[in-house]
């Protein structure tokens, strides 16, 4: 499948740079749902040129929070949730750091994330993998996950959790971090251009002939 995905659509390799500090990358997930991601770049890199730290969005104004992140698709939401998620960081740390996920095995630290308000397995899984922690986790997005739900990769009605423990131990165990990413860069792209919520073009599919699908 990925070998087909990369002559559809090339290597898509993340430039070292781009890995950015894990509090950035919780932030961007939080604020990002339903969001492109280009958005959620600007608005988090916004918000800490307008601020200066994370521990001052914690104690911001949330009507301020919500103008400040207006290009988000659901502000209001995306402020309070932010609010609440940077506030408990604070609260269990004493400051706005995931510094000690660290020292914690991926699980561990993945669980840890979980637990704080607004974080589900995409937004933990991104910060294990986009980050500098650079572990190994498969992100699912609503588009990577219906592709192999359709494919019959993982049950039709799993959750992004039940996929994510269904594909993560049939990764190719030499994979890096970076290749874990760039599979799901792949399937994303996969699920925008060719395998769409309604009417994939599954004649044009470079999966297809191991899609349950068709
Ligand atoms: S064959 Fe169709 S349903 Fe299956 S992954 Fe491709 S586009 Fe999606």
């Amino acid at each position: 499948m990925h070998d087909r995905l990369i002559d559809e659509f090339g290597r898509v390799i993340r430039p070292d740079d781009e890995r950015r500090a894990p509090v950035w990358t919780l932030v961007q997930g939080v604020i990002g749902a339903r969001a492109k991601t280009a958005v959620s770049n600007d608005n988090s890199d916004r918000l800490l040129a307008e601020y200066g730290t994370w521990e001052k969005v914690a104690e911001a104004d949330l009507g301020a929070l919500t103008r400040t992140l207006q290009t988000a698709t659901f502000p209001a939401m995306a402020a309070d949730r932010l609010k609440s998620c940077l506030q408990e960081i604070i609260r269990e740390r004493g400051s706005a750091t995931l510094d000690h996920l660290d020292k914690l095995d991926t699980a561990e630290a993945m669980a840890w994330l979980e637990r704080l308000p607004g974080v589900a397995r995409k937004i933990s899984a991104g910060v294990i993998n986009t980050s500098h922690f650079n572990r190994k986790a498969l992100v699912l997005d609503t588009g990577h996950r219906r592709v192999v739900q359709r494919m019959g990769l993982v049950p039709a009605k799993a959750d992004t959790a039940r996929a994510f423990d269904a594909l993560m131990p049939v990764l190719p165990r030499e994979w890096s971090a970076e290749d874990i990413d760039e599979h799901h860069l792949l399937g994303k792209r996969l699920a925008q251009t060719i395998c769409r919520p309604k009417q994939p073009d599954c004649a044009s599919c470079p999966v297809r002939s191991d899609c349950e699908f068709v």
